[in-house]
């Protein structure tokens, strides 16, 4: 990938690791650990795509045998940006990155997933769930690898020797990190 074209100009990394599913879900999947931390969330029962789910999660991805994960390593150019730019520095990776899994999903009949956060896609409009209508754009909306209890933290040092940074007082760090995936 190449920098942005954006007005705060990024270089990205990209990685990307293949194992098969059940070594994915042996080594880095700790699911009431996670879902622990998702029911703290307020999208916890009120996105689609969030937990909890009305199907079983591990019998889903036992569907597939193959694990394929990927990591975007985003670095802004400027140091010192407030953590608040995050999002939009992200933005147009996870835009791309998206619609390159749904149509790889198309192609291989496999499972994508997308990206922590509560789907926005909606714009100002409530989630759909919360009314118990169906989701208004099914086509688009996937789960995270975390909303499924996969350890990104473990995922991004043991699969791509690249550790997630946090943030500190306030900035962002030097890199952010996006992680996604599908299972074919
Ligand atoms: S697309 Fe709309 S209805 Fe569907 S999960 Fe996102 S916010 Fe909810």
């Amino acid at each position: 990938m190449s920098a942005s074209p954006q007005e705060h100009k990024i270089i990205t990394r990209r990685f990307s690791a293949q194992l098969a599913v059940s070594e994915y879900i042996a080594r880095f999947r700790r699911a009431d650990y996670f879902l622990s931390l998702c029911r703290e969330c307020t999208n916890f029962g009120s996105r689609y795509g969030c937990p909890p789910f009305d199907y079983d999660v591990l019998e889903r991805m036992q569907r597939y045998t193959t694990a394929t994960i990927i990591g975007v390593q985003i670095m802004p150019e400027e140091k010192k940006l407030p953590l608040q730019m995050a999002q939009e520095l992200m933005a147009p990776v996870i835009r791309e990155l998206t619609q390159e899994l749904l149509t790889e999903e198309k192609r291989t009949g496999g499972l994508s997933f997308g990206f922590a956060g509560g789907c926005s896609l909606c714009g100002d409009k409530p989630c759909a769930r919360i009314t118990g209508e169906p989701c208004r754009h099914p086509d688009r909306v996937r789960s995270s690898l975390e909303s499924y209890g996969f350890d990104l933290a473990k995922t991004s040092e043991e699969l791509f020797n690249t550790p997630i940074l946090w943030s500190r007082n306030g900035y962002i760090p030097d890199y952010l990190m996006l992680i996604c995936g599908i299972f074919s």
